[in-house]
């Protein structure tokens, strides 16, 4: 039996914890299924890290994330911990697993079901059949930029300012993911900047040009941020891979995950370092937190990300991905993406029906 690494869960706060469970429900199967082993072990961060240690991300979490060949993340935070500080907020700890891991690209699918095509508020035949993957630079460009802040003028006004930066190592690193993803899939990628007016990304569309070169059977075409936005709702089908800055990312995910309708099925990857991390796209949504209502699809759906792109099981990831589309196809439904037709389904039960569908 081989042995694909050490994986560590960190569950976290609200709904976190019953989706992970689910999610490693399903991992267990798997690698009975296809016959592999791994190691598991489990650590706190968020809100119940901040409760029990004082702080939302403890040494020892980020030592054993370092350790680690993937993190599987549910979610952190929740009403109990807004009034904190920023600093010891549940979400820094994102943040600071992020930034420890080197965590530079984010990877967020956006895929419709052809079962779940009607959740989406556009119409079905603009959505159905969409496969598209939203490369997100994560660690530079606007959001880090010096110098930012906000300054007080002599007269009495005040200046705030972000810079936008990014280093020809930093394009290359993240257009090479790129081009890696696009090999995987349906070998195009759309690189998205605004290098008509901002020379910062002039440079990005030069260097991406470049490192294509490298990569000439993958298809590489440019587009402004505004017209993306927009052809993302009039024909998104035309896209496989965008990659994009951190700035124009964290927009443009937002925008093509909506095409599908709903979070409850959105996963996500952040690779760079040597130890990704895999986490849904949703938040611990208190308002259903410990009612067993929650959907644990997009946690399942990051397991098999996580097997993808971290641990280079693509056969157990495949399986997953077909499972929970036939439980779908057989109707099985959590309330937030219930239909007519469907039938009811909570969160424990949907992570059964993914098990069984695997075995079958
Ligand atoms: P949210 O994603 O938690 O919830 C938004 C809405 O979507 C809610 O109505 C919720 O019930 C629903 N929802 C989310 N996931 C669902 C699922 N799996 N199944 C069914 N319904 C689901 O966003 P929010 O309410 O803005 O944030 C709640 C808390 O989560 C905040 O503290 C926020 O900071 C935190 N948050 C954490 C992350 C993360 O850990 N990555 C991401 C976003 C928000």
């Amino acid at each position: 039996m081989s042995d694909i690494g050490t994986i560590l869960a960190i569950p976290g706060d609200g709904i976190g914890t019953e989706v992970v469970a689910e999610g490693l429900k399903v991992l267990e199967a798997v690698s009975k299924k296809f016959g592999f082993s791994f190691t598991l072990k489990e650590a706190l961060a968020g809100g119940i890290a901040y409760d029990k240690t004082g702080t939302p991300l403890p040494q020892k979490t980020l030592d054993m994330a370092k350790e680690s060949d993937a993190v599987l993340l549910g979610a952190v935070g929740g009403p109990k911990w807004e009034d904190l500080d920023y600093s010891v907020r549940p979400e820094r700890a994102l943040l600071g697993l992020r930034a420890e891991l080197g965590l530079f690209a984010n990877l967020r699918p956006a895929k419709v079901f052809p079962e779940l095509a009607d959740a989406s508020t556009l119409k079905k035949e603009v959505v159905e059949g969409i496969d598209i993957m939203v490369l997100r630079e994560l660690t530079g460009g606007i959001y880090f930029g010096e110098p930012k802040g906000i300054t007080k003028l002599e007269d009495g006004t005040e200046r705030g300012v972000n810079t936008l930066i990014y280093t020809t190592g930093e394009i290359e690193r993240i257009a090479r993911v790129a081009f890696e993803t696009a090999r995987k899939r349906g070998k195009k990628v759309t690189s998205v900047d605004k290098a008509n007016v901002l020379e910062c990304t002039e440079l990005w569309r030069k260097v991406v040009i470049k490192v294509h070169k490298d990569y000439q059977d993958v298809e590489l075409g440019h587009m402004y941020v505004d017209n993306c936005a927009m052809q993302l709702i009039r024909n998104p089908k035309q896209f496989d891979v965008i990659l994009t800055t951190n700035l124009f990312g964290d927009i443009l995910s937002d925008e093509a995950a909506m095409l599908t309708g709903s979070i409850g099925m959105l996963p996500s990857a952040s690779v760079g370092g040597k130890c990704g991390m895999y986490e849904p796209v949703h938040g611990s949504a208190p308002d259903i937190a410990g009612q067993g209502k929650a959907n644990p699809l997009a946690t399942i759906l990051s397991v098999a990300m996580m097997l993808r792109y971290s641990l280079n099981c693509l056969e157990a990831a495949d399986a997953i991905e077909t499972a929970v589309a036939s439980v779908l196809k057989e109707g099985y439904r959590t309330p937030d993406i219930m239909d007519d037709k469907g039938q009811l389904t909570g969160t424990a039960k949907m992570g059964d029906l993914v098990v069984k569908a695997l075995n079958q």
